[in-house]
């Protein structure tokens, strides 16, 4: 078991308040059969997220081949993906009438394309009926899996998201398995081979990094052109999990928001409760009417 420091005031998880919007999402969510991040990652944000009907889909199964320190889901061998999955998706959105939806998954290593022809299937459907709709993707590294990602991205997401997650030097003890370079890589690919789909990618801070890592991570970002920027409080989901080393105030996020706008970011959400979904469909649509 891995103790963290106690959280300190400013990490304030409010309880997700039960009824009005909050449980008619929650309804419409179970009624599709879908599976949540929000719930899956114990997400602080859950209550004032569902309760303006604003959720984060997780395609392919609730098991992942790989297996972050700092992450909940379950790892082991998923099931076969679902052909009904992309309809109820779509059917969820048109329910829920969302403006924005934020769709992630686990990872899928055991299949020959990482599940790119799945998120494609995903994006066409929503998108063919619900024209309204922006579609941010939040996806795998699709490491080992040459040139998959490019049918997903054939189905023309408005914003392609992957997080860095970590600075480099903790890859190996919190996402072992993963490559910082191939991560950025894909990222860097994204925007030449698609300049017009936003290109996206996060941090979670508090893991024991220094500031001027931080620092490097935006200027990575920045060369491979990466458009939206999110930093977040790591929070330890359970003591199986890596600890917090500590917690970051919201002074130095204010810091990193800061300078990551004056590194040329268009849109950046820094402080301890942000996720990479955090306010995800407010932030879009303020800056495509910008
Ligand atoms: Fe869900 Fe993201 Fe909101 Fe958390 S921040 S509740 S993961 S939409
Ligand atoms: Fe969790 Fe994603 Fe890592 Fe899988 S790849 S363990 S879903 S963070």
């Amino acid at each position: 078991d891995h103790l963290s420091p106690p959280k300190p005031a400013w990490i304030r998880i409010r309880p997700p308040a039960a009824g009005g919007k909050r449980a008619e999402t929650q309804q419409i969510i179970r009624n599709a059969g879908l599976t949540t991040v929000c719930e899956e990652a114990a997400c602080p944000n859950l209550g004032e997220c569902w309760s303006q009907r604003h959720a984060t889909v997780m395609i392919m199964g609730d098991i992942c081949t790989r297996g972050c320190a700092f992450c909940n889901v379950a790892t082991g061998s998923p099931s076969p993906l679902d052909a009904t999955e992309p309809e109820r998706i779509s059917e969820m959105v048109a329910q829920l009438q969302l403006k924005h939806i934020v769709i992630t998954s686990v990872d899928r290593d055991d299949l020959p394309d990482g599940g790119a022809s799945h998120f494609a299937k995903v994006i066409r459907i929503i998108r063919q009926q619900n024209p309204q709709t922006s579609i941010e993707v939040l996806t795998p590294d699709f490491l080992r899996k040459g040139r998959a990602y490019e049918a997903l991205l054939e189905a023309e997401p408005d914003v392609f998201n992957h997080n860095l997650e970590t600075v480099p030097r903790f890859y190996s003890t919190i996402r072992p398995g993963a490559r910082y370079y191939q991560s950025l890589r894909l990222l860097d690919d994204v925007k030449r081979l698609a300049p017009q789909i936003f290109t996206k990618s996060g941090l979670m801070v508090g893991f024991g990094e220094e500031e001027r890592e931080v620092w490097q991570v935006m200027d990575d970002l920045r060369v491979a052109e990466v458009d939206f920027l999110t930093i977040g409080q790591y929070l330890q989901p359970t003591r199986k999990h890596a600890p917090v080393h500590s917690y970051i105030t919201p002074e130095n996020f204010s810091d990193y928001a800061l300078r990551a706008k004056n590194k040329g970011f268009l849109l950046v959400s820094s402080s301890p409760l942000t996720r990479s979904s955090y306010h995800a469909d407010a932030d879009f649509r303020t800056l495509k009417e910008a």
